[in-house]
């Protein structure tokens, strides 16, 4: 067992970690006040290579493992989670093309993910299937060299901007899980309508939508994972890519959580009341003690977790582990570091009401805190 980190993932994380401080970290307060999508940031990412880092270096991809690619993350996610994000989306959509589309379908597209070009967001969530996403009732019907495709999602991350959705469909409707598939819609298909949704409480440099698509054709080309009795890979194999984005929001919260404390840690050595530093008072010097431990059991948890995926033995449960611990533990330490800042730390003018908010989407998302206990149950508890 080792947990020393290699001095080619020190220089990539402290690069990230010079990055975010110098570039991100000033801008971050732009993107949620004016809910603009960090263009920009985006724009440096590619340039740097920061786009794809997890994808496999035959389809473009860097080829480094999770941990590699969730280090840079955590680090952007200490000053700006909106474009921590885009960073971990452009690392799961390619990766489900790469690693679930045919090859047809991979030499397409991959090059235009890796260099930007291509944006996918992932609809899969619909009004009457969310945590129970096997339920979707969207359908995809074969008519001679298309599909044909009704539904309605939701939630769908950057549903407004993307080129591509990879569409979660019922192939076959009454096949249950086994008939559900993915295949790609572009953007501007006839039938296709997009909705941006509205008064969103964080993250606001990124954009959640609704989707409606009534008889939207898309080529059998456009097919990732078929649906179908026969093919019951079809649903189940993308699920093993968010086994690592699980963790991957673990990371992000764990991110924001480090952020929070490092801010709040500095004011405490200069605030003082009653003649002696904040970071003097025995009660609140427990807090921040109580923090560091959850951060480094976070921390442990959740690059852990990706180590094992890194080394091709997944384990769902540490996965769904590491995001519920994480997750719900970066909801409390950005909740402590706020008082630490008192009546100023309610307000805009501190990052800390900000990453109060944005932090919130991570309990909720990528599988909620229930559902991901209710798979540590089933570990538990087999049936
Ligand atoms: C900011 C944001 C971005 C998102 N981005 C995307 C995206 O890009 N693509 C996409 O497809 N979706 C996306 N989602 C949707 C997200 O995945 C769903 O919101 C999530 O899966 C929960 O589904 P739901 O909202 O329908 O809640 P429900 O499933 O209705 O759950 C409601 C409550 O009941 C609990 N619950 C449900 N079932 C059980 C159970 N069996 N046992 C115990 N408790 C249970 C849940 O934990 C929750 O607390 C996004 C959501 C948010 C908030």
């Amino acid at each position: 067992m080792n947990f020393e980190l290699t001095p080619q993932q020190i220089e990539l994380r402290d690069a990230a970690r010079k990055l975010s401080k110098e570039v991100f970290q000033d801008k971050a307060a732009r993107w949620d006040r004016e809910e603009e999508f960090p263009e920009e940031n985006k724009k440096l990412l590619c340039e740097l290579g920061y786009l794809g880092l997890s994808v496999a270096e035959e389809h473009g991809g860097s080829g480094l493992g999770l941990v590699d690619t969730y280090l840079v993350i955590e680090e952007i996610a200490k000053v700006d989670l909106a474009t921590a994000l885009i960073v971990h989306e452009q690392n799961v959509s390619p990766r489900i093309i790469a690693t679930c589309a045919p090859k047809a379908l991979q030499e397409r597209l991959m090059p235009k993910f890796i260099s930007g070009e291509l944006e996918c967001s992932i609809a899969w969530t619909e009004p009457e299937a969310g945590s129970d996403a096997a339920s979707v009732t969207t359908t995809a019907v074969r008519d001679g060299d298309h599909y044909v495709v009704n539904g309605q999602k939701v939630f769908t991350t950057y549903g407004d901007r993307a080129d591509l959705h990879l569409v979660y469909a019922r192939f076959e409707p009454s096949k249950g899980a086994k008939g559900v598939g993915t295949l790609l819609v572009e953007q501007g298909s006839p039938g296709l309508a997009v909705h941006k949704i509205q008064h969103k409480m964080g993250v606001r440099g990124a954009s959640e939508n609704e989707l409606f698509f009534d008889n939207v054709r898309v080529p059998i080309d456009n097919v990732v994972t078929m649906g179908s009795a026969e093919n019951s890979k079809g649903f189940v194999q993308t699920l093993t890519i968010y086994n690592a984005t699980r963790v991957g929001m673990g990371v992000m919260a764990l991110g924001v959580a480090e952020g929070a404390f490092e801010l709040a840690r500095d004011y405490m050595m200069v605030r003082k009341q009653f003649g002696q530093r904040l970071a003097d008072m025995q009660g609140l010097r427990w807090m921040m003690a109580d923090m560091w431990i959850q951060i480094e059991a976070a921390r442990g948890l959740c690059y852990r977790a990706l180590s094992a995926i890194d080394a091709g033995k997944p384990d769902p449960c540490m996965s769904s582990v590491a995001k519920v611990y994480a997750t719900e533990m970066a909801q409390q330490v950005v909740l402590n570091c706020q008082q630490m800042f008192g009546g100023y730390g309610y307000f805009g003018l501190l990052p800390l009401e900000r990453m109060f908010r944005d932090v919130r989407m991570l309990t909720i998302t990528g599988g909620t805190t229930q559902t991901q206990k209710n798979a540590i149950a089933n570990h538990i508890f087999p049936r």
